[in-house]
């Protein structure tokens, strides 16, 4: 249950009595949807801590996840400079799209949109596949053959890696850097795996320096 700074009945609502969420994954800050809540959904979100909106379409109080189980846990809600938007920071569980889809934002109008190389992401997404196959071994897979090697081949294999970045970036094309400090990170990803170590981690370290 979380307690908020403000009352509904200060915000700007539009003639329906609603105010527009913008819903953003709180690690990643992926824009995943847009909805609108009324006052009732508003105070059940916060006693809830679930994501909870008002259906234009059914009329109606709406649980996001209901029906397809991919609940929105509130990490932060936030009102704009003139009170007529919401911004909540969401831990999501599954896709926020009912069309599987992890953002409702994938149809591309206008220029490039760079979210498919959002580096949190693809971080994100690399550290949850190798701690998965931590969890759940997969025949063939190198990561578990690292896994199960264990933390002296895990190392080893960083030196190597790490080595590997000094001798490529001797080469004038920058293209073999690249490819050497790919290996470099995803067996720094292991290790942190192992260490429990998470990007959150590693990312506020960074920014507290
Ligand atoms: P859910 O809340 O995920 O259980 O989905 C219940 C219903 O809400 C779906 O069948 C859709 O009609 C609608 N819905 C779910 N997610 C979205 C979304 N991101 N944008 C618009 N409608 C949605
Ligand atoms: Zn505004
Ligand atoms: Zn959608
Ligand atoms: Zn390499």
């Amino acid at each position: 249950s979380f307690e908020s700074m403000m009352e509904f009945s200060q915000f700007k609502i539009n003639d329906q009595g609603l105010i527009p969420v913008i819903v953003q994954h709180y690690k990643t800050q992926e824009i995943l949807m847009l909805a609108y809540m009324n006052e009732e959904s508003f105070y059940e979100t916060i006693k809830t801590g679930k994501m909870t909106y008002f259906s234009r379409s059914r009329q109606k109080l709406w649980v996001k996840g209901e029906t397809s189980g991919h609940f929105q846990y509130v990490k932060s809600l936030t009102i704009d400079c003139d009170l007529d938007t919401l911004l909540a920071k969401v831990d999501q569980i599954g896709a926020a799209c009912h069309t599987g889809n992890p953002t409702c934002f994938f149809q591309p109008l206008v220029g490039i949109d760079y979210d498919e190389t959002n580096p949190l992401r693809i971080f994100e997404s690399v550290y949850d596949t190798i701690a998965d196959r931590k969890e759940n071994p997969k025949e063939g897979s190198y990561t578990n053959y690292l896994f199960d090697k264990g933390i002296d081949k895990i190392l080893k294999k960083i030196g190597e890696e790490a080595t590997e970045v000094v001798i490529a970036a001797k080469n004038p094309n920058p293209e073999e850097v690249k490819y050497e400090i790919a290996d470099f990170l995803y067996h720094a990803m292991v290790l942190m795996v192992e260490k429990g170590l998470t990007w959150e981690d590693i990312v506020k370290e960074l920014a507290d320096r």
